[in-house]
């Protein structure tokens, strides 16, 4: 299906809604039946009818058509998180007595619910160094159902090899979930690399403007279905039509920010990859990265997230980094029109607080500036190192 089709025309059914070019927000709650047969119809199959908005919503299921589309899956279900379609794409995979295999840290409440909560009901995880798909092999019990994969992984985005992981799943009967917010379905379609479940924080890329939470996973037509009956409508984590009309909007300028943001990402990394006051730059599409000819085999471009390890080892003056960009909003999360600093510096304290990962890391997310103005800005904070 041509991409321009998907965000232009597909699942607007315009016909229905007096041709509106953009689509209806339905906030409605309930949908009425015309006869007892026409709800008996809606109650048989309530994964395929509009019949409760904690089900079906006519507005979320445009969106859902477009991102399963994108992704190259038969189905799509949305959430009202990124998060909230994470945990309900893992716990429709796993039953008490069960085994995951994951890759090692994947995005913090992914970790959570994979070392906190899923102990508590008899579900065990290991995690591996996904770098190598034989780590995941090696860590297969008999009561493995599950390979998870984030890739890239947050903070230092190390790959994994999707296809050959998918591979090894199939031979052990195991399923596969992936999280691919990184790379947007702009990017990579990991169900064309054997994988059974693609899970998306529609908040970052997909929304792109900062204002709006959402989450979606794609798959075959019966998982989505059977994750509808019983994890969906049991834990009720919907997307809100009004969230899902933003987010509508949204997906009709992605390629052209993915594509923005990836040219200016590449300009930004490599004024800081050739800086003296620069360690490391973490960035799967630099030549020198160890993975980079993976990168190019599984990703059709890069995006916007890099991390940089600045040279020094006082957290004194990769603060005074931080404070000194004027240009770069400090926060969490990324993807939308705005560059963003995420410093661990803030994770560590005297006292207790600290970090797997250095205080010198400094993740960087590049929004749709011009990125000589964002050059310019960092040149002067790096004066501070
Ligand atoms: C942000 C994020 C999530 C969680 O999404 P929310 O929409 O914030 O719930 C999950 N995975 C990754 C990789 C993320 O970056």
């Amino acid at each position: 299906m041509e991409l321009s089709y998907i965000l232009n025309e597909l699942g607007e059914d315009r016909e229905l809604y007096f041709n509106a070019v953009a689509p209806p927000i339905l906030q409605t709650s309930n949908f009425a039946a015309s006869t007892v047969a026409d709800l008996r119809r809606m109650l048989q199959n309530e994964a395929e009818a509009h019949l409760y908005t904690r089900g079906n919503n006519p507005t979320v299921t445009i969106l859902e058509k477009k991102i399963a589309a994108l992704e190259g899956a038969e189905h799509a279900i949305a959430f009202g998180s990124g998060i909230a379609a994470v945990s309900a794409a893992i716990l429709s995979q796993v039953s008490a007595g069960d085994h995951i295999v994951s890759v090692k840290k994947p995005y913090f409440w992914t970790n959570a619910l994979m070392n906190k909560f899923l102990p508590r009901f008899g579900v065990e995880v290991t995690m591996v160094d996904g770098t190598d798909p034989e780590n995941y092999r090696n860590a297969i019990k008999h009561n493995t159902r599950l390979l998870y994969m984030e890739s890239p992984n947050s903070y230092t985005f190390e790959l994994q090899d999707i296809a050959a992981v998918a591979a090894i799943a199939k031979e052990h009967n195991c399923s596969t979930i992936i999280d691919n917010s990184f790379a947007s379905p702009i990017n990579q379609n990991p169900i064309a690399m054997g994988v059974d479940l693609v899970v998306h924080s529609c908040t970052k890329y997909i929304g792109g403007h900062s204002d709006v939470m959402g989450g979606v996973i794609c798959g075959r037509r019966e998982s989505i279905n059977r994750i509808f009956e019983r994890e969906f409508m049991t834990l009720g984590a919907i997307l809100p039509p009004q969230d899902a009309w933003l987010l509508i909007r949204g997906l009709r300028t992605l390629p052209l920010r993915m594509e923005r943001i990836a040219a200016s990402t590449r300009q930004v990394v490599s004024f800081l990859d050739s800086h003296p006051k620069v360690e490391k730059v973490y960035f799967p599409f630099l030549p020198s990265h160890p993975q980079y000819k993976l990168a190019q085999k599984q990703l059709r471009n890069n995006t916007g997230q890099f991390s940089v390890l600045l040279k020094t080892d006082d957290i004194k003056r990769v603060e005074a980094f931080c404070d000194k960009l004027q240009h770069f909003l400090m926060a969490a999360s990324w993807g939308g029109h705005e560059s963003l600093i995420y410093p661990i510096a803030a994770s560590y304290t005297e006292g207790g607080l600290k970090s797997s990962l250095p205080f010198n890391l400094v993740r960087f997310y590049i929004g749709l500036e011009d990125p000589e103005y964002l050059i310019k800005d960092i040149a002067q904070a790096l004066e501070q190192i």
